[in-house]
């Protein structure tokens, strides 16, 4: 199958009006994929993917960054500025202090100038050093949201990231980080999937001009046992109407949700089925089905035991 032409989204609190490619391949260790982060990413770019997923507390960094110096060796892409390129600064990070070494460490273990986007990975903050996960609540020490993100804005002004934003913000964060917020978050990346549609907090982003980008499309990277989605009856009927997979039908529902999403694929194979969501659509019916499917958050926090206030009731 030829790649597809990925439509892209204009971030608005981003230097040079950046676009971001709807579909982008998700690096998080610890699901099933088989193969190499480098041989994912290199594969990824030969298929037509231009918008890559990393995070600091995925150990990813290198190995995409090795993917990408080798495809400009390869002429795969002519330059850098071709790619769109996200981390995420982790909760050992979330001082003030901290954030621009924390960012210049990223880009040099990346081998790249510059970030499109940084996302503070969870609004936690612990210790500085090394913690272990789930995180020990007894590690958690005052997020210093507005120190945080005005650290993160002096990032976007030194031209180290074109974007910044969050992750797994609820809405009551999101209102208190616009209250002082000179540069908006261009993205909250959150978890969205069928079996977890977010509808009052896609809401509220739409309203902010802020970008949704959905993690766990398929609610795969962290399920054990029996997947709300791709075990799903109801999207096996909707899938068979099509002629599609489970996995096209969550992810042309994202794309029809106005969302951008990161999914991970390391099989060449699935990799270019999840591209191929672009030239069909769902139905009114399809949505009556889907609006059936019982909701449950996958993921619900990175601490032992999980926090009361992480979500804030949402
Ligand atoms: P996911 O993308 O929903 O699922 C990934 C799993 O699904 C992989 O095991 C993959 O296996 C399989 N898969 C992919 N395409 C498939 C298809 N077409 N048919 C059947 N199986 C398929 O889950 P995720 O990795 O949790 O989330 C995606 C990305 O979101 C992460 O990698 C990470 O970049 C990001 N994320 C961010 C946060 C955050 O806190 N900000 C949290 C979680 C995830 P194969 O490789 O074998 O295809």
């Amino acid at each position: 199958m030829t790649a597809p032409k990925v439509p892209e989204v204009v971030l608005s609190s981003s230097s040079g009006q950046r676009k971001m490619p709807v579909i982008g391949l998700g690096t998080a260790p610890g699901s099933i994929s088989k193969g190499t982060t480098k041989d994912a990413v290199l594969e990824a770019i030969k298929q037509g993917y231009r918008h890559f997923d990393a995070a600091a507390a995925y150990g990813v960094e290198q190995s995409v960054g090795e993917a990408i110096s080798e495809a400009l060796k390869l002429g795969l892409i002519s330059s850098r500025d071709e790619l769109f390129v996200t981390s995420k600064l982790w909760v050992t990070d979330n001082h003030p202090e901290l954030i621009v070494p924390a960012l210049k460490k990223s880009l040099r273990t990346l081998q790249l100038e510059y970030l499109d986007l940084i996302l503070i990975h969870w609004p936690i903050t612990t210790k500085p050093g090394e913690v272990k996960y789930p995180i020990e609540v007894s590690e958690i020490v005052e997020f210093d949201m507005k120190g945080v993100w005005t650290s993160l804005e002096e990032c976007q002004k030194l031209g180290l990231t074109k974007a910044i934003g969050a992750s797994n913000f609820s809405i009551k964060k999101l209102e208190k980080l616009l209250s002082f917020a000179t540069i908006p978050p261009a993205v909250n990346q959150v978890e969205v999937n069928l079996g977890w549609q977010q509808q009052k907090l896609r809401a509220f982003c739409k309203e902010k001009g802020i970008i949704v980008t959905a993690f766990s499309p398929l609610r795969k990277g962290a399920s054990k046992g029996a997947n709300l989605v791709m075990d799903n009856d109801i999207l096996k009927e909707l899938a068979d109407a099509h002629g599609k997979t489970i996995a096209q039908i969550c992810l042309r529902w994202l794309y029809e949700q106005g969302l951008t999403f990161v999914v991970k694929s390391y099989d060449k194979e699935r990799m270019n089925q999840n591209l191929q969501i672009f030239d069909w659509s769902l139905t009114e019916d399809d949505y009556k089905k889907i609006s059936e499917i019982h909701q449950e958050r996958l993921i619900k926090g990175l601490t032992k035991p999980l926090l009361d206030d992480l979500w804030d009731k949402e």
